[in-house]
């Protein structure tokens, strides 16, 4: 335990309004800059906009020495420090951009104590000569920024992560701050356990954003849909469009343009140039709408981006957080809208089929994706599911679209049967395979060419699902693969069953549905189209 001086506070807070301007701190930010000011250690967790760097930064001015900052983001040092020069503070970066004479140049004034903060990419410390280059100087503290990236489970590991519990055994008094905004309860204890941190004051601050509306919408024409949400609750607001795919990113745009809305691309494919100018733009205008891959906003810091929307799923619901974190950090009312479907579940679940790494390495992709795949199918607030995820328990929220409009749910448990019966008898009967497609003709008994073609007009369940239509029962396939009682394989997609659907099959296990929100489920009756 650390009882700062008062003269501690004092300076804090001094420093906060003569080199950062403000007059407050925010949440947790006095107490935790208290704490390492004294000498403790900390771990913070604190969602995006949070206001993190506050946290180290003012204790390296507070205490003697160098702070020195490990980041990932390497693309960023450069504004970094270009920020807090502009503020008067003497920072500077080492990292793999530089040619020798800048880092000579850095690593003089580091040695001179010419520096408050020094901005080092993990990979640094790999190099000895980069430790005995800091043995050589005086620390103030260690903040480990994007702490996350040292959690093997987590979605962002950097194996550079690792080697930062080496820190504490060559500088035991010197104060360390590891700090994220993405931490599950069990990646929490990862981070503490890695970067040895036992002893650490653990400050979490709530990752509820209640000006953020979470709503999560059936994918039909993603497109369409988009442009709806933007004439009809967005027009010429600032936001941000997430797609998977350069291709769709760029058709998108120019999608967007093409009806009037300025928007601009941005993925890793265009050119440095282009990128940073539509960043800019982005930054500077108001309204301006960027579609992009992820590859975009880590480290944007835009207080008005009213809109985040994503036309693909997401891979972790720590991603969809980051990315639905950078709406509304103004605290004004903004949407956090994703379109979802059955293809999404499809297309995600193969590419963790085919993704290289070893057996451990698609488990854990498929847990990410699990997590995401029940916040998307959920008929509870989608909230208390978020929060839960990150350890927080909540109520309610009254403003996501599960709140405001309550989805009806269904017992599926015969038409998950049907489903899963009709993939037994093609691979029994026939040692066939299909797709979503073949299978829902079958059940709505529709003579196509491919059906009679492959005689399925007299399998026993030809026509069999005639109670549902096909938006039903993609609906019924799509929560099928979401609840992992039937999977994808192999290259055309085709349908396969798990370990788990014998139970459903048997009648043991029941299968609780959520209702397609177009038409309630089981009211129609045939349906030719
Ligand atoms: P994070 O790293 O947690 O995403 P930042 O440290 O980038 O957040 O801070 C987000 C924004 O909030 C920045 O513009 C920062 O200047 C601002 N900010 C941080 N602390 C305060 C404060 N005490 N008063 C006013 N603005 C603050
Ligand atoms: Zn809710």
């Amino acid at each position: 335990m650390t009882s700062p001086h008062a003269s501690d506070a004092d300076q804090a807070l001094a420093v906060l309004g003569r080199v950062f301007g403000y007059d407050s701190f925010r949440g947790q930010q006095r107490e935790i800059i208290e704490h390492v000011i004294g000498g403790g250690d900390a771990l913070v967790l604190m969602p995006t906009g949070g206001g993190k760097s506050l946290c180290y930064q003012i204790p390296a001015l507070v205490r003697p020495g160098v702070g020195v900052v490990v980041s990932p983001l390497i693309a960023l040092m450069q504004d970094q420090v270009d920020a807090l020069r502009a503020a008067g503070v003497r920072a500077g970066f080492l990292n793999s951009t530089q040619d020798l004479e800048e880092r000579r140049l850095v690593e003089a004034e580091f040695l001179a104590g010419e520096l408050d903060l020094l901005y080092l990419a993990p990979e640094r410390l790999r190099v000895e000569s980069t430790l005995r280059l800091l043995e050589r100087g005086t620390i103030s503290l260690f903040a480990i920024d994007e702490a996350h990236c040292v959690a093997q489970w987590g979605h962002d590991f950097r194996p550079d992560y690792l080697q930062l519990s080496q820190l504490h055994e060559r500088w035991p008094d010197v104060p360390r701050i590891a700090l994220t905004a993405t931490a599950t309860r069990a990646t929490h204890a990862e981070i503490a356990s890695r970067l040895k941190l036992q002893d650490a004051r653990h400050f979490v601050a709530s990752f509820d954003r209640p000006n953020i509306q979470y709503r999560i919408a059936p994918k039909n024409e993603p497109r369409k849909q988009l442009l709806a949400l933007l004439r009809g609750e967005h027009e010429g607001d600032a936001g941000i469009v997430y797609c998977l795919s350069r291709a769709s990113v760029e058709k998108t745009a120019a999608f967007l343009v093409e009806h009037g809305i300025e928007a601009v691309p941005y993925h890793a494919g265009l050119d440095a140039r282009t990128r940073a100018e539509n960043q800019s733009r982005f930054l500077r205008e108001d309204g301006l709408v960027v579609v992009a891959t992820i590859a975009f906003g880590m480290g944007i810091d835009k207080p008005d981006v009213r809109f985040v929307a994503h036309l693909d799923l997401p891979k972790s619901v720590e991603g969809y957080y980051q990315e639905t974190g950078r709406a509304g950090r103004d605290g004004l009312p903004s949407t956090a809208w994703l379109a979802y479907g059955l293809n999404d579940v499809v297309q995600q679940r193969r590419m963790i089929d085919t993704s290289e790494g070893d057996e451990e390495h698609r488990r854990r992709l498929a847990a990410h994706l699990d997590a995401m795949l029940a916040l998307c199918e959920t008929v509870e607030c989608r909230r208390v599911q978020l929060l839960a995820y990150f350890g927080q328990e909540s109520g309610p929220c009254g403003n996501c679209d599960t709140c405001l409009t309550p989805p009806k749910t269904w017992d599926g448990t015969v038409a998950a049967q049907k489903v899963l019966s009709t993939v037994v008898r093609l691979k029994r009967e026939r040692g066939q395979s299909f797709g979503v497609g073949q299978i829902v003709d079958i059940l709505l008994g529709r003579k196509t060419d491919k059906v009679i073609r492959f005689d399925h007009d007299a399998l026993s369940v030809f026509g069999i699902g005639t109670d549902l239509t096909e938006a039903q029962w993609r609906g019924v396939v799509r929560q099928l693969l979401a609840q992992g009682l039937l999977a994808v394989q192999g290259e055309y997609n085709t349908l396969a069953l798990t370990d788990d659907s014998a139970d459903v099959l048997a009648g043991r296990r029941e299968v609780p549905l959520r209702s397609e929100p177009e038409k309630p489920a089981r009211t129609s009756t045939k349906s030719g189209g």
